[in-house]
């Protein structure tokens, strides 16, 4: 039991094959009360209630301060702290940089790197009052190679956007004793890519990758909880790479 009574918050966290639900059933499994934070239509409630009655469902889209704020609020309310904060709503596109439309560059960069920003926000005066927290903010092998498999160049710069400002972050809250770090997922086999790519391109991605393999939810969410945990307590800014070796830098 490596969270024993710590209450996580995850963004993105109702997807039913996503990296958020991983998290957020492992975190569960190892004594933390669970909060999944998702848009409506993907019913946090009732993927809360899938991991038992200790966990919360809320309804908030991260782009929207006043919804962000209010679902910090429940939080607060049913439970009196936040240990952990997972940054993990993001979505993609692929996209030429000249078809970069305005709209899309605001989606893209606003659910990535606005939403981390405001939940961050809304969390840290909880953080800072108990003196500890932990913020893991999902970034992206995308920003590190300068695009991913899938996602477009304004999709590498949102998770580029990311690794700055858990870096800004860490810096600024480590004298409160929070933590704030970044996971950079490879590709992982989640519904993002779903549709996407047909089982001959995964095969042929996996060939270039040294562990021979697509990742799995299973392995960001192993990665989240050492963050979260005491397992981790002297790492602060870091990106942690779980790519299966896809990007050796
Ligand atoms: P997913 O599509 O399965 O899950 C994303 C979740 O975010 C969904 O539940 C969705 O409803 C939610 N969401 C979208 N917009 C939101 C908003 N405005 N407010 C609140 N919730 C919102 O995707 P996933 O593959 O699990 O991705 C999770 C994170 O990991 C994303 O940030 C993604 O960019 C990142 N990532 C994924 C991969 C991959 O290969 N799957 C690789 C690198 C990084």
């Amino acid at each position: 039991m490596l969270l024993k009574d710590k209450v996580a918050l995850i963004t993105g966290g109702a997807g039913p094959n996503g990296l958020g639900y991983a998290t957020a059933k492992l975190m569960a499994s190892h004594g933390a009360k669970v909060v999944i934070m998702d848009l409506a239509q993907a019913d946090p409630a009732n993927k809360a209630a899938e991991l038992g009655s200790d966990h919360l469902g809320v309804v908030g889209n991260v782009v929207i301060k006043t919804e962000v704020n209010a679902a910090v609020a429940q939080v607060l309310e049913r439970y009196g702290r936040i240990d952990i904060l997972v940054n993990n709503a993001g979505i993609t596109q692929p996209r030429k940089t000249v078809d970069i439309s305005e709209s899309d560059y605001d989606a893209v960069l606003d659910v990535s790197l606005r939403g981390m920003l405001l939940v961050s926000q809304a969390v840290i005066p909880a953080m800072q009052k108990q003196k500890s927290g932990s913020i893991i903010s999902m970034s992206s092998v995308s920003a590190q190679r300068g695009g991913g498999i899938l996602g477009g160049p304004h999709y590498s710069a949102a998770k580029a956007g990311v690794l700055g400002l858990t870096r800004a972050m860490a810096r600024e809250l480590g004298p409160d004793n929070v933590r704030v770090n970044a996971i950079a997922p490879g590709l992982i086999a989640t519904d993002i890519t779903k549709g996407k790519l047909s089982e001959e391109q995964k095969e042929v991605i996996a060939q270039q990758v040294p562990l021979l393999r697509l990742g799995a939810a299973a392995d960001v969410a192993g990665a989240c909880v050492f963050l979260a945990s005491d397992l981790s307590a002297y790492c602060t800014g870091i990106t942690l790479d779980v790519n299966g070796g896809m990007l050796i830098h």
